[in-house]
């Protein structure tokens, strides 16, 4: 029966001087039918429809305008985006190359790269300029398809993605090891250690400020990262001023940090909640700073 649905969409697009393989009408349908139980006169338009849309829209001259991932509110619209490979799924499908998660500091969105597209494969944690791919829509969420009119540039930088904005309460408890003063590598940003990247060996660095802490609410624990403006803030100084005096970062966020309690509020980014405003509480019982001292003096 589909391979009758395909055929009669061939000939449908051959008349519109479209010529689009069968197999490639085949996947889509096979997504539409099997996996999304659309209808077969629904999945028949929708198919039909979506060839004579790319080629339609192929013929416009055109490098579609980069626009950020958030901002993505329409389908069938040709758009560039840049962002970092977040995830990878297995895909269940022979007409589908990759499918996955892309994120840049606004948002986050699928992707599907179609096998037909012959694009190279993306790889996790990469940032990529992903040029005219094509918005869909599933089930009110957006996302992108990537097909032969799509080129992925790979990007020597990283990118902090942005997910839900999140609260924690807690108190500080603890400061990590590589707080303070810290030197990026120019090339990625990854920080170095001994002046070596990981990825660049020995670099060109330019210096930075974080703080890597934790903090405890008595029933869980959460990982900051504070960044340099939320550093500076904190220290009472800003980074010039910091290195050119020597000040002892440590030293005065512990002493502003450790044992208080804050909310602190951001973004999380894998294990790190990181942290854009950072409140501190005083209408705190008592008894509940004191257990929490407590339970922290445990850690
Ligand atoms: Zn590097």
């Amino acid at each position: 029966m589909i391979e009758e649905i395909v055929e009669e969409i061939k000939l449908k697009l051959e008349r519109n001087g479209i010529e689009v393989e069968a197999f490639e009408i085949e996947s889509r349908l096979r997504l539409l039918m099997d996996d999304y139980g659309v209808s077969a006169d629904e999945a028949k338009r929708s198919v039909a429809n979506y060839f004579m849309k790319d080629i339609q829209d192929n013929k416009r001259d055109k490098t579609s305008e980069l626009v950020r991932i958030k901002d993505i509110k329409q389908e069938n619209q040709w758009v560039t985006i840049k962002g970092k490979v977040l995830t990878l799924w297995e895909s269940r499908h022979e007409a589908i190359s990759q499918i996955g998660l892309i994120g840049d500091e606004g948002g986050v969105i699928k992707f599907t790269k179609w096998k037909s597209s012959n694009l190279p494969d993306l790889d996790i944690d990469k940032v990529y300029t992903i040029e005219n791919a094509v918005t869909d829509v599933w089930q009110g969420r957006y996302n992108i398809k990537l097909n032969r009119n799509t080129t992925i540039i790979e990007m020597d930088e990283d990118l902090e993605v942005m997910s839900e904005i999140v609260s924690y309460r807690g108190i500080f408890v603890k400061i990590h090891d590589g707080s303070g003063v810290i030197y990026r590598c120019v090339k990625c940003n990854r920080s170095v250690v001994d002046g070596e990247c990981q990825e660049h060996g020995f670099v060109e660095t330019k210096p930075d400020l974080r703080i890597k802490s934790v903090m405890d609410d008595g029933r869980s624990v959460q990982d900051v990262l504070i960044r340099r403006e939320m550093t500076e803030k904190l220290v009472g100084a800003d980074l010039n001023q910091i290195l050119s005096e020597d000040i002892d970062v440590l030293h005065r966020v512990e002493d502003v940090l450790i044992g208080r309690y804050f909310v602190a509020e951001g973004r999380e980014v894998g294990r790190y909640l990181l942290v854009d405003g950072l409140e501190p509480i005083k209408e705190v019982p008592y008894d509940e700073v004191e257990q929490l001292i407590y339970e922290a003096e445990g850690v």
